[in-house]
């Protein structure tokens, strides 16, 4: 289907450049166009290879019947010109992983991991487990490992585990898991597709072609999971807060097929969005009958996705949390309901205007706000109002010493910023990485 043919690939960075030299391999005549200027030497070695790269801003203008197939970057909308241009040629417009999907070794496992939130934690978890448990496991997807490049290194019968945002989803045809995990849905990137219907039914397409042979996991407590899935084929099994489901928590401990399978109190991740996710993966482990043993030993010490609720160092028992990945208000919620009470929370970053006050029902569990950055004016005014503690800083550094200086043993430090990274730093990762720096340095 992808061999000697003529594409062109749409958006170049780490996805784009990895297709490239993947359909290469399979005598395709190939053209890649980004709008920015790209890795010099990434551009040299497609060359090379024979690939053509233009940096242009209107590559619909390369675009004629002569093409098979447009292969889109996740990232751009499904409205670009190019795009409709492609459309209106009847060219096939898909994505990376679609496309690595058809030089998957034989008799690949594939586990697809979807949903609003929780994806990272829960790919990762259910990577790590099975690769403890000694199968032989790859990792790949929107985690920042592109399919392309993955498979390379697979060979036939083993086990994938692929983290599969709505962006991929779009664009994705002939894709088919063995397992499909949805961990959630709620209202994000509605700009990117118009309506919170589209959206929903984007993400349905992790169970396209599935028969009561392949398995879906989802979240019973979620109504719009359930909703959308009514009609699905496959095999179901689902996780719930609550008795009543094929996993699920009673008492501090967490259930598979009514059996205790987890103390709480032995996982060190906290929240429970965190033992959701966690339910997921036992629920893969089972399908696959792979011993719950893994699963405790690896909990016991999983600190989390870095920057997600990630648990940093205990100093004279004070607790640091970086959960720079916090970037709204609901975000912030999700990581204060995961801690009991005596929080110190740094707050601050990009002011997009947004109101704090949907984290007002959570201040119960807070002693003490150290806000910074471009809100720290806002964030200082509304917590006077809330009659919480509140001292402000044009750095998080200085914020934190003064957090530190503040706590007692018992506390929480929690960078939970509620707001963007980008008034003072490149990402959100930068964030978090320096938070982690200045502590280790206490
Ligand atoms: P994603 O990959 O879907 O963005 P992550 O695993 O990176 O999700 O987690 C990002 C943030 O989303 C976490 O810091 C936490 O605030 C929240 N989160 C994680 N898992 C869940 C879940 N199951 N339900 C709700 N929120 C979650």
């Amino acid at each position: 289907m992808l061999e000697n043919k003529k594409i062109l690939i749409l958006g170049m960075a780490r996805s784009g450049y990895e297709v490239a030299k993947l359909l290469s391999k399979y005598n395709n005549e190939i053209i890649v166009t980004d709008g920015k200027e790209q890795d010099e030497n990434h551009v040299k070695e497609l060359e090379k290879l024979g690939i053509k790269v233009f940096i242009c801003d209107n590559p619909e203008k390369m675009l004629d019947e002569s093409f098979n197939y447009v292969v889109k970057n996740p990232g751009i909308i499904k409205t670009h010109k190019c795009v409709l241009r492609a459309k209106e040629l009847n060219i096939p417009v898909i994505n990376e992983v679609e496309v690595a999907y058809h030089f998957m070794p034989k008799d690949t496992y594939i586990i697809g991991i979807t949903g609003s939130n929780g994806k990272t934690t829960t790919t990762t978890m259910i990577y790590e487990i099975l690769k403890k448990a000694g199968l032989p496991v790859h990792l790949a997807g929107n985690i920042g490992l592109p399919l392309s490049k993955v498979i390379q290194n697979m060979k036939e019968k083993e086990y994938l585990v692929i983290e599969i945002s709505d962006h991929q989803l779009v664009d994705m045809y002939d894709f088919k898991t063995n397992i499909s995990v949805m961990t959630n849905l709620s209202e994000v990137h509605l700009d990117f597709h118009g309506d919170y219907e589209t959206y929903k039914n984007v993400k349905k397409k992790i169970f396209n072609h599935h028969t009561e042979k392949e398995l879906a996991i989802l979240n019973k407590d979620n109504i719009d999971v359930i909703n959308l899935t009514k009609d699905i084929k496959s095999k179901i099994k689902y996780f719930s807060k609550e008795e009543g489901a094929n996993s699920y928590i009673k008492d501090n401990y967490i259930y598979v097929n009514n059996n205790k399978v987890l103390d709480i109190n032995d996982i060190k991740i906290k929240g429970m969005h965190n033992y959701e996710n966690i339910m997921c993966a036992l629920l893969v482990l089972d399908e696959l009958n792979v011993d719950f043993k893994y699963a405790k030993e690896y909990l016991k010490e999983f600190k989390g996705v870095e920057h997600r609720i990630e648990f940093v160092k205990e100093i004279n028992g004070i607790s640091f949390y970086n959960d720079s990945k916090a970037t709204n208000t609901e975000s912030t919620i999700t990581a204060l309901k995961s801690f009991n009470n005596n929080v110190i929370l740094l707050l601050g970053g990009l002011d997009r205007g947004h109101s704090f006050e949907p984290i007002a029902p959570y201040l119960d569990k807070v002693k003490e706000i150290i806000c910074f950055g471009e809100t720290k004016d806002r964030i200082y005014d509304w917590s006077n109002e809330k009659n919480i503690k509140c001292k402000k800083f044009d750095k998080l550094e200085d914020g934190l010493k003064t957090a530190y200086k503040d706590s007692n043993s018992g506390d929480t430090i929690l960078l939970s910023p509620a707001c963007a990274s980008w008034d003072q730093y490149k990402c959100m990762e930068e964030r978090g990485e320096e938070f982690k720096n200045i502590i280790s340095k206490f």
